[in-house]
């Protein structure tokens, strides 16, 4: 059972991948994602240089928040290039999971960057903000900020309804535009009233973001390498689906597993009743499971009565 289950459900027929053409996301989108993976690298290191300038943290927390969406943008980008990499007789399941290992260096990452950017933001509150900060630098800085997050907003907002990857990019976008208005704000507070815990406070707060987005992503990665369950599925239903399916009448080992974002692999042992054993019970459980569930990749043991199990554990 060899069947390469693409972003659709229902492929049963082999198709073959062609290299660096992604199946999930169409061209006229990959570019314009690309255009916006380019002005955020743009803003990282505008906002990095700004907070250089200026002494503001916020600037810098932002730039690491930055980098979370330069980040996860790339990564459903090559995600669809890696998956397109054939599999080998060795690597069975193809680069899928290189997409997960991508995750999880990416997720370490940016934990690291939001905890030295708290440390840094708790020093700054004890010593009662003792740095001062050049509001006039930070207004220009998240001024450019705010002009290129709309510009990204510009570019993706024709596409908002053709494709989901382009909503959740815009609707992230227009997060980042507060993030840039809440910078202006504070830039103003430290020129006209020299508010310099503001700048203390926004990137604790920005810090804070990432360190919990990050700790999610880092959290699904690592149940995924565990070979845990898909969340989205109820165990106890697919057991209670299989064991209902007509002349079903027992079963064991079952494991469901993640091999990579929106591809689950089910493999159960199904002990079936005396003389139902058929070729087409065995197609039609996994069709309707493969439908019932959102499954990709079904490997199923049909055992007649009196089927001598292996001493396998698990
Ligand atoms: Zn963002
Ligand atoms: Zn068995």
């Amino acid at each position: 059972m060899s069947d390469d289950c693409s972003h659709g459900q229902h492929h049963y027929h082999h198709h073959h991948h062609h290299l660096g053409l992604a199946e999930g996301i169409p061209q006229s989108y990959i570019v314009k994602l690309q255009w916006v993976v380019g002005l955020a690298i743009l803003y990282l290191v505008m906002q990095t240089i700004g907070s250089y300038l200026s002494g503001s943290l916020a600037l810098l927390a932002d730039a690491g928040h930055k980098l979370a969406d330069i980040a996860a943008i790339s990564l459903a980008l090559f995600a669809s290039w890696f998956s397109s990499l054939a599999s080998s007789p060795r690597k069975t399941f193809g680069y899928y999971r290189m997409e997960i290992l991508a995750a999880l260096i990416n997720a370490t990452g940016l934990v690291f960057i939001a905890v030295v950017i708290l440390w840094q933001a708790y020093e700054r509150a004890m010593r009662h903000s003792s740095v001062e900060i050049e509001g006039g630098m930070m207004l220009a800085a998240s001024l450019v900020g705010l002009l290129i997050n709309c510009i990204s907003a510009k570019i993706l907002y024709p596409e908002r309804e053709a494709n989901l990857n382009v909503k959740g990019a815009l609707f992230h976008v227009l997060t980042d535009i507060l993030n840039s208005l809440g910078e202006i704000v504070t830039a103003a507070g430290i020129l006209l009233f020299r508010f310099y815990w503001l700048d203390t406070a926004i990137s604790a707060i920005i810090a804070t973001l990432v360190l919990y987005n990050a700790s999610r992503v880092f959290g699904e990665a690592v149940n995924i390498l565990m070979e845990s369950a898909p969340k989205r599925l109820h165990m106890a239903k697919v057991r209670d689906f299989i064991l209902r399916y007509p002349n079903v009448d027992d079963l064991h080992d079952l494991h469901i597993w993640t091999i990579t974002t929106g591809k689950d692999a089910l493999l159960a042992h199904v002990k079936v009743k005396d003389g139902a054993f058929t070729h087409e019970m065995a197609r039609s459980l996994e069709k309707e499971l493969r439908d019932a569930f959102n499954l990709c990749h079904i490997t199923i043991q049909l055992e007649p009565p009196g089927f001598e199990e292996s001493d396998i554990p698990f």
